[in-house]
């Protein structure tokens, strides 16, 4: 995905293997500013888009080895590249394979010869179309708050990374973070400081689990957490400590609090190697039990 939407010039690639196709595409797209790869076969295809995801891809369907139908399919079934617009080359009298493309997830199809301003405005529409998606799919994830992931987005990564542990017998930590007292902030300075204080926190957050891999999230109201996948368990432990102090160190006055004269957190770390059966929920209610025991045990900890 673009990280700076409408700053990178938009990548399209072309999958053809007639050269002259190929050549009057590539020339008709450079021209109009795109940044253009063009490839001959499937095969090539696939390896140019396990390495940068195009924005968009204009493929022909008939080609020797690996066809278009196969490339398309293939693309629909890879998170990275189930929503990249895949615009179908065909020649006028496929009608039929038409319909096939579109059931293999195709978005759309030009025949060829194509009428150049035809094409560029199916693309232009395709990409736009595509670029609003993604804002999308991005709001669906993300607390609007923090700018963390939000609780959806949790669930699903920690699915995922739940699997592969499993897959891979290693081990799965998380952390469950809880601000104290937080009610109590509210009630003295106010919603809107308390919004702010969350905002700081999730900051701290995002500076301090920032492995690659690691994704942080915001669990509920004053509740973040974060999934670690391919850690030691005294890894997960000392960087939740680590991030306890930094919060602490915020030196954000809380004078309602009754353990602090600043804002300070409690932290309920959790790791499994997860069993067959094991559900994912598991590694949650993990971390729920050390996290209440941190909050019994006087808070401003790590359990
Ligand atoms: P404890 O130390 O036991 O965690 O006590 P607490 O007061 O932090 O816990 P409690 O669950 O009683 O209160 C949580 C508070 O978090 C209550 C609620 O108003 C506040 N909160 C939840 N979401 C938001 C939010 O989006 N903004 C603000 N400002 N406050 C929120
Ligand atoms: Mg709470
Ligand atoms: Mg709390």
């Amino acid at each position: 995905m673009n990280k700076v939407l409408n700053i990178e010039r938009e990548r399209v690639l072309v999958v053809d293997d007639k050269l002259q196709h190929r050549e009057l595409l590539k020339a008709l797209l450079d021209k109009e500013g795109y940044d253009v790869t063009a490839v001959s076969d499937g095969e090539e295809a696939l390896i140019k888009i396990g390495s940068v995801v195009p924005d968009l891809i204009l493929l022909d369907l008939k080609m020797p080895g690996i066809d278009g139908f196969e490339v398309c399919r293939r693309l629909k079934s890879q998170d990275e590249t189930r929503d990249t617009p895949v615009i179908l080359l065909t020649c006028t009298t496929e009608t039929e394979s038409v319909t096939r493309g579109f059931d293999a997830g195709a978005a759309d199809y030009v025949t060829k010869p194509c009428d150049n301003k035809v094409l560029l405005a199916r693309i232009r529409a395709h990409l736009a179309l595509f670029t609003k998606t993604k804002r999308l799919m991005l709001f669906a994830e993300r607390d609007a708050l923090t700018n963390l992931a939000n609780r959806r987005r949790f669930d699903e990564f920690l699915e995922l990374e739940w699997r592969r542990a499993k897959r891979g017998q290693t081990l799965i930590a998380m952390l469950l973070l809880d601000i104290d007292y937080f009610k109590a902030y509210n009630d003295t300075y106010g919603h809107l400081e308390g919004d702010r204080v969350l905002q700081d926190v999730a900051k701290e957050i995002k500076n301090t689990c920032n492995r690659p891999g690691d994704l942080y999230a915001r669990y509920g109201g004053e509740e973040f957490a974060v999934i670690f996948g391919n850690i030691t368990k005294g890894a997960a432990e000392i960087i939740a400590e680590r991030l306890r102090r930094k919060i602490e160190a915020l030196r954000i006055p809380h004078k309602a609090s009754s353990i602090s004269d600043v804002l300070t957190v409690s932290i309920g770390v959790s790791s499994i190697v997860p069993s067959k059966e094991d559900p994912p929920t598991n590694l949650i209610s993990l971390a729920d039990k050390h996290l209440y025991e941190a909050k019994n045990g006087g808070r401003n900890r790590v359990i």
